[in-house]
């Protein structure tokens, strides 16, 4: 039941001295909550010096994070000998905020993550697809390094699962994801309510019509078991909102009963789609995505496609009825 936390990691962060912690683009809850977790333990407990010099769109719902930066927001030299990324297991996807990719040449490149897609690109890599989060897989970390889980820490690590498990509604949520959250809620003496009201009852009345307009324009297939949600340019400028605050919309899709696939298209421009795709049991999105250049979990992955939204729309809908016909005799077995 227990993680192993491999060698080579703790050996790793235990000789570096300077840090530089990276998450991904588009900085969730669990890059975020990771992020600042492991920086405030090497900060505060291991004597090291680490910064986080991003992300720079650091989402509103996560504000209430902000404050366990303590100090590592400052800036810093070329002087770094370990990068940590976390959470983003593609390259391309790291979130270099304000800081030229180059100028550590010479820093070793430790690579935490759960999500399964890419070659490893760290000197040091440790991907575990069972972890619910990254932020679980820092707590392992922490655990193993003697940490004292402080109320900074905590809140930090917590939000981090809490938000990749969907509240601890998703399939990836385990009895040890429950059991590291148990022990952070009582080592931080965590208000719990007040964490869900900053991620979750926080809504900006834009987010409010993001919502309405992908719901407006969802299309139903095979009787509601495909969704189809759309934020498009056109309904988006019109109603005066951004595609930055629309994490979450596709849950709604994932609500309605008898629902196997969904995904959700932002038209960003005319031939730039992002696509957010999601499933629930066997169906797996993430290949959907690996093969469109993206990636993510069996049950939730996204890509961005380079074409008009209705061809992206069509070869979304075409995987998805390939799905039904490659299961039609799995699916009456049960
Ligand atoms: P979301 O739909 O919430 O943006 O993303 C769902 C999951 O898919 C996340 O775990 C995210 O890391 C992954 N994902 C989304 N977009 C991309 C992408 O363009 N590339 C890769 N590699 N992963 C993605
Ligand atoms: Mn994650």
């Amino acid at each position: 039941m227990m993680i192993e936390v491999p060698t080579a990691v703790i050996d790793a962060i235990s000789e570096g001295e300077r840090f530089v912690i990276l998450g991904h683009r588009d900085p969730d809850g669990d890059s975020l909550g990771s992020m600042l977790a492991i920086s405030a333990f090497l900060r505060e407990q291991f004597r090291k010096e680490s910064f986080m010099p991003g992300p720079l769109d650091w989402p509103e719902k996560f504000f209430f994070l902000e404050k366990h930066l303590n100090g590592a927001g400052k800036p810093f030299d070329d002087n770094i000998d370990t990068l940590l990324i976390l959470d983003c297991s593609a390259e391309n996807r790291i979130d270099w905020a304000n800081v030229e990719p180059n100028s550590f040449p010479e820093a070793r490149r430790i690579v935490i993550d759960h999500h399964r897609e890419g070659e490893p690109f760290g000197d040091v890599n440790w991907i575990d697809p069972r972890a619910s989060a990254t932020g679980e897989m820092i707590f392992n970390i922490l655990e193993a390094l003697g940490a004292q889980f402080t109320s900074d820490i905590a809140e930090s690590i917590y939000s981090a699962i809490l938000t990749d498990t969907g509240r601890f509604t998703y399939s990836n949520t385990t009895a040890k994801s429950l059991e590291i959250c148990a022990k952070l809620v009582q080592a931080g003496n965590l208000d719990l309510a007040d964490i869900t009201s900053q991620v979750y009852y926080n809504f900006s009345e834009e987010y409010l019509r993001n919502i309405g307009i992908a719901l407006y324009n969802t299309r139903v297939y095979r009787d509601s078991k495909i969704l189809l949600l759309t934020l498009d340019k056109a309904s988006v400028k019109s109603f005066s909102t951004t595609f930055d605050d629309t994490e979450g919309i596709i849950d709604f899709a994932m609500s309605v009963r008898g629902v196997e696939v969904a995904a959700l298209f932002k038209e960003i421009s005319r031939n730039v789609i992002r696509v957010s795709l999601r499933s629930r049991g066997k169906f797996d999105v993430g290949a959907i995505a690996v093969e469109m250049g993206g990636g993510g979990h069996h049950n939730a992955a996204g890509c961005t496609m380079e074409m008009p939204l209705s061809l992206a729309r069509d070869v979304i809908l075409r995987r998805f009825e390939d799905l039904f016909a490659g299961s039609s005799s799995l699916g009456e077995r049960h």
